[in-house]
Parts: C-alpha cells; structure tokens; sequence
C-alpha cells in the first residue's frame, strides 16, 4: 500500500536502507491521523536485526568513501540538490506532514520551507570543513603541526514527532556536511516525511547507504540503534527522561552523545513592555503548534502592575485562535499528536485546578473526534505546581506576577530545564541585563518564537548536551586530529 495522498514518496511497512525500499519483516505500526483519530496508514516496526542491517549499509558507505571520498564541494552541491528536491515536492511533503502530525497546511509548507534553509546552509558549510595550522615544540626542536576535521562515522539521529522535517533539517544536513553515514529513527507517531525525505536523498544523488531510515517504537527499534557498537555517534531529539536513558544506553562503546531535550521556558514581562505587540506574540509563543515546541513559552512571568492585562488578553488571544483539521483552510492551530497527549495535557490541567490555578481560558477538550484541545490559560499559579515545574507539550500557560526583577529572574532560573526564554521591556538596558542572567540556551527581547540555522540552540542544566544549527551544530559531527612533524632547519 502506498500513501495515496502522496502518490508513491513512501512505502508503507518498509525501511529505506542502502538506497532502496526494504519492506518490514514483522507487525506494523498504524499512522493515526491526530485530526480525526483513525488510522491512515502504516509503518514497520525495526527489530534489532533489521536496526543492523541499516547500521551495516551506513558503516559500508562510511567505510568505502563512497561519502567521505567526495570532495567538500561535491557533498555540497548533492545537499544542495537535495534541499530544491524538498522544495519541489513541498506540496506532497507538507500534505504528508499536516496529516501525520496534524498541524495545518499553511504552517507545514512554512516549516518545510525552514527545513529547506537548513540544507542550504550546511550545503553551504560543507566545503569549509577544515582545522589550523599551528607550530610547536623549543626553539632547539621545533615542529609543524595542523588539526584535521574528520567526520565521526556512523551517526545515528533520533528525532521527535512535533516538527519531524524541521528537527530533522537540524540534524541530517551537519552530519552529511561533516561526511558522516547515518541511520535515522523519526517517531513512531510521525515517520512517512522522513520516510519520503530519505527517497528523495537518493534522488538528489546522495549514494545508497549514507541516509538511511529505520522506523519503530523507541524501547525496541531506537534502543537497538543507541546500544549498536557500530554506531559512533547519537544524536537525540526528545523528553528528558528518554534522554538520560540513552546517554546510559550509549556507554556500551562510549559512542558520542548529543542531546536536544524538553523545556519549560520563561517569559519575562516588565510594565514598559509595548503590551499590544506583546500579547498577541506571548500567546502564540505557548499555542502555536498546539504547544507542541520544545522552546514554547510555557510560563509567563508578568510585573504584577500589568498581569492581569496581559493575563487576560493572552486569554481572549488564544480564544480567538481558529482550531481544526489540519488540511481545511484557515485554521491556526491543529489537534495534539495522540490520545496520549491529550490525556496527559487533560490530566496537568486537572492537578493546576486542584493545586488552585484560575482558568481564564480554555482548559478542555474540543469536539469529539480527533485529540483537539483548547488554547489554556491558568492564573494564580506558583512555581511549586506540576502545572508550572513540568513541561506539559500542550497548549498551557501558568501565569505568575513579580515585583522585583530579582524575583522574576530567581523564579525564572528555579528549574531543571534551560532551553530558552524571552523578556519583553522597553528598555534595552533592562532587557539585555537580564537576558545575560537567565540560565538557557536562548532568548529572544521582545520575541520568543524566532531563530534561523544560523543561530545555534540547545539546552543549559537538563536541556541537553551539545548545540544544533550554527557552525556549532556542524562541529558535533567531527573529530579533530592533530597531525604533527619535526621541522627540519
Ligand atoms: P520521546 O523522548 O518520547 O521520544 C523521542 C524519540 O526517542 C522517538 O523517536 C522515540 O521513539 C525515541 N525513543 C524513545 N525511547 C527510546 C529509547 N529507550 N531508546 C532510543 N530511542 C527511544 O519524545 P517525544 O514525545 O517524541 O517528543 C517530545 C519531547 O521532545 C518533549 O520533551 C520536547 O520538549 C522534546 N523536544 C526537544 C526539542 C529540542 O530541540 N530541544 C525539539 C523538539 C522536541
């Protein structure tokens, strides 16, 4: 069966290993649309033999040069190839993605065309790889030495289900850059446009066996891929706790670890803020993508002068959000992924009202069919409650009020997460002192959901270890050898 939606990119219950379709030997996994809540599709789930062979078609292409053989800028001009490759197919692809993941079409073509800029960067890098040239040793015995850049080898990227083309262009064009092989694992909640991107590497030219796709449910496929000896390298995009468990799973061979992880990031609100460009910008900050973005604004920290303001119109914002199916026109925000989710975003709401949090919008589900779940703002919580310390990955804001700017950056930084956060004032001064003092990744002044490749991200304290995008994100994929002889004369 192929995905009638998008003619034949993907082929259901298979694998795309060494450059070709392997039909899955065992049970598959049904592809639920979020939207309406029954099953579109399916994909296999990789038993670790079938994880093998994926990672012995990565490790011969990595081992043959048929990848690291090329020059810098012939791996540019493929990726190069590859990123117009997604550009032409963005229809397909964006149907693909609206439907797997139930985000609406307009914003699917939109992240599609942000993975797009990703390829082009690194398109871009790849001929830049190179280390320094640097002179050693006594004036009696000198010596010439230079870094070299090499690629890791086999790197294994394991991706989450809330912005699949997007958390992948994070990862696959630095590590083709660098010269890596790679066996990708999306989410078993939104696998078919990895799927279809790894179809169109072939496509672009990319030899078989350098990008290859295994699907299936973490604890089997994804733990065979992260325990493999043959793999160098993991690079992981997801909770906290999966996280912590794969840098247990990786010290088998002590292979490289980089982790990209949850948050729960702080908005900082001072009375100067220009409040009507604020609200509407705050609230799209938490809701967009159903609150399903790890760097969403999830807990506004407001001056107590304007909270109830600002409270108020993210509340009356997110009201007016248009939310539904995905590919009908003119929605803003789609379902969360899965019953799942839905439960678990129903069940914080819940402890917030118990723990006493005032609900001034939102706080239940919408419709019956499909996991759809209204833009919720809770006031009047404190930074004790579930609702406030644990990321929820749904559509949820915990309101706080603060007198002093040492209490708003106190309660800011008092969590284990450090992805990101945002502080809203007139005052540049103001606003720059304390992004310096908060404890993450990024943050944006008068801004929160902004960024480019060009920017790198990751995560401070439990957020994570290493940094994608940016000429950091390359750095991940390479080793550095230090190549040194006497100099003679
Ligand atoms: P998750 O941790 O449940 O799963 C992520 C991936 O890991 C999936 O592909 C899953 O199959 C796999 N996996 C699960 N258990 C595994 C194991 N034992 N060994 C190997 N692989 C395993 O996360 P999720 O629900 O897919 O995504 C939501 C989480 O991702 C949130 O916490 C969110 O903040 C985080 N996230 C972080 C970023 C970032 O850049 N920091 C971006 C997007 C999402």
């Amino acid at each position: 069966m192929t995905h009638k939606i998008t003619g034949d990119l993907v082929q259901a219950d298979s694998f795309f290993v060494d450059g070709d379709w392997k039909p899955a030997r065992a049970d598959a996994l049904d592809v639920i649309d979020p939207g309406l809540g029954t099953a579109f599709s399916r994909i296999g789930s990789a038993e670790p033999a079938e994880v093998d062979q994926a990672v012995a078609a990565a490790r011969r292409a990595f081992d043959d040069g048929r990848w690291t053989g090329l020059s810098g800028q012939d791996r540019s001009l493929l990726i190069w190839r590859l990123a117009d490759l997604i550009e032409t197919n963005v229809e397909q692809l964006a149907h693909l993605e609206s439907r797997d993941v139930g985000m609406p079409l307009a914003q699917a073509r939109a992240m599609i065309g942000e993975a797009v800029k990703m390829y082009r960067y690194y398109a871009g890098l790849a001929d830049k790889v190179y280390g320094e040239s640097i002179e050693i040793g006594s004036s009696a015995l000198r010596f010439q030495g230079y870094t070299r850049k090499e690629p890791v080898g086999v790197a294994a990227l394991i991706t989450s289900w809330n912005a699949p083309m997007v958390g992948l262009g994070m990862k696959l064009p630095a590590a083709l850059a660098a010269g890596c092989c790679v066996v990708i694992k999306p989410s078993e909640e939104a696998s078919l446009s990895t799927l279809a991107l790894a179809a169109l590497a072939t496509e672009a030219g990319i030899p078989g066996g350098v990008v290859n796709v295994v699907t299936g449910v973490g604890t089997t496929t994804g733990d065979a891929l992260v325990k493999h000896p043959e793999v160098d390298l993991v690079s992981f995009t997801g909770s906290i706790p999966v996280g912590k468990q794969i840098a247990q799973s990786a010290l088998g061979n002590l292979k490289k670890v980089t982790l990209e992880l949850g948050g729960k990031s702080a908005m900082i609100v001072m009375p100067d803020a220009d409040l009507d460009a604020a609200i509407p910008a705050l609230s799209l900050a938490v809701f967009w993508n159903a609150g399903q973005i790890c760097t969403a604004g999830t807990r506004l920290l407001v001056h107590r002068s304007v909270a109830e303001q600002v409270a108020q119109g993210i509340a009356e914002h997110g009201r007016a959000l248009k939310i539904g199916y995905g590919l009908d026109d003119g929605n803003d925000l789609g379902p969360l992924i899965s019953q799942r989710q839905l439960d678990r975003v129903e069940g914080y709401v819940h402890s917030g009202r118990e723990d006493g949090a005032r609900v001034l919008s939102g706080g239940e589900r919408l419709g019956e069919q499909g996991y759809y779940y209204a833009p919720t703002v809770l006031a009047d919580v404190t930074p004790a409650m579930k609702v406030v310390s644990e990321e929820i990955f749904g559509p949820v804001l915990g309101v706080m009020a603060f007198d002093t700017v040492d209490e708003a950056v106190r309660v800011a930084n008092n969590t284990e997460y450090g992805l990101a956060g945002s502080v809203w004032s007139g005052d540049a001064a103001t606003a720059h002192s304390i992004a310096r003092r908060l404890r993450t990744g990024k943050v944006g002044i008068n801004v929160h959901r902004a960024g480019g490749v060009q920017m790198p991200i990751g995560g401070y304290k439990e957020s994570g270890w290493g940094r994608e995008c940016g000429p950091e994100g390359l750095q991940e994929y390479l080793e550095t050898k230090s190549v040194i002889q006497p100099l003679i004369g």
